[in-house]
């Protein structure tokens, strides 16, 4: 090959790479500076603690059925996610983010505080009660880098809305949960997780709620008695699909919680909270403006459903269920604190 072919070539070759280059960056979403609702569980079990399936038939379970991302929290056992992400992750598509849950008994109740994403493994850590009990831990996950969430205060009938009061440095919380022993709709007695929920709220201390699978069984998908994947999950709205952006998103409540409802758009302004919801066929929808104390300031079953403030509201936040009982959560935006 002669000197001036060999360079030819040479070129041709840089021109090849620039252009595989180009399109391999291409395939991938770049942020678009837009923000986008993505799709996750944040509670999930594998065969490292008492799940039914290896790590990877749980991811791929997810992988598969329209999620983005998803957090791995096995009992007092950090699985580790490297392997998982470099088969399943793709970017802006799927991501898998470590996690643990930190589970105690004490007194016959069960604390189990999930931590998202902490950068070593978290021993759980025993109070002298059970409000002690959930601070050590809030406080061990915070420690080391991870973002807690309180999970199934009814669980064991473990924790009270007077318990979760007095937590410092967690604003998340399970309002509902995919397990069938949690106690979602309290009874005898005993008030219900969203009766907890506008509790803690109207006492001024603002949390979020959260839904989740809190997966345990994927191999058997018609065992009503079992926790099974796919019945509780959150939208976040986030500018990318990475673990700071998501996990930056949820503590600033920018995050809908849902059984099967799916939201479009939340338009939050000074005057009114409104949002308009996604159709399914013929399924009606109604929504619920619920404030201080549970008490329901305005029902709508216009789409979109809009709030106008009036000014003397603790606290609103919106609830929309639909004809065949599936419900969305949005987050109580805080009015007036006193
Ligand atoms: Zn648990
Ligand atoms: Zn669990």
């Amino acid at each position: 090959m002669s000197g001036k072919k060999y360079f030819l070539a040479l070129v041709i070759v840089f021109a090849i790479q620039l252009v595989f280059i180009g399109a391999q960056s291409g395939l991938a979403q770049k942020p678009d500076g837009a923000l986008h609702w993505y799709k996750g569980n944040t509670h999930t079990h594998t065969l490292n603690s008492d799940g039914d399936s290896a790590p990877d038939d749980v991811v791929r379970w997810y992988r598969e059925h329209g999620y983005h991302f998803l957090v791995i929290t096995d009992h007092d056992y950090f699985t580790d996610v490297i392997g998982l992400n470099a088969v399943f992750g793709a970017e802006e598509q799927f991501l898998v983010i470590k996690g643990i849950e930190a589970s105690y008994e004490i007194d016959s109740k069960a604390i189990h505080i999930n931590g998202l994403n902490p950068e070593h493994y978290i021993l759980p850590e025993k109070g002298t009660g059970v409000v002690e009990t959930i601070q050590k831990n809030v406080d061990a996950i915070r420690k080391a880098g991870g973002v807690p969430h309180i999970n199934h205060p009814n669980f064991m009938w473990s924790l009270t809305a007077e318990d979760l009061k007095h937590i410092t440095g967690c604003i998340l919380f399970e309002v509902y949960s995919g397990h069938p022993r949690i106690n979602n709709f309290g009874g005898g007695g005993s008030p219900s997780v969203e009766e907890i929920w506008d509790d803690v709220l109207s006492s001024g201390k603002l949390i979020y709620g959260l839904a989740v699978d809190d997966t345990h069984t994927f191999k058997e998908p018609w065992n009503k008695d079992a926790a099974r994947p796919g019945q509780g999950w959150i939208m976040v709205r986030a500018g990318q699909l990475t673990v700071d952006a998501l996990l930056e998103a949820m503590e600033k409540g920018d995050f809908y919680s849902s059984t099967g409802v799916d939201i479009e758009t939340i338009d939050l302004s000074e005057r009114a909270l409104s949002i308009s919801i996604r159709g399914r066929g013929m399924t009606k929808f109604r929504t619920q403006f619920i404030g201080e104390n549970g008490k329901v300031f305005k029902e709508d079953v216009s789409n979109p459903a809009t709030y106008l403030f009036k000014g003397d509201e603790m606290y609103i936040r919106a609830k929309i269920i639909d004809s065949n009982g599936r419900i969305a959560w949005t987050q109580p935006v805080m009015i007036k604190n006193e």
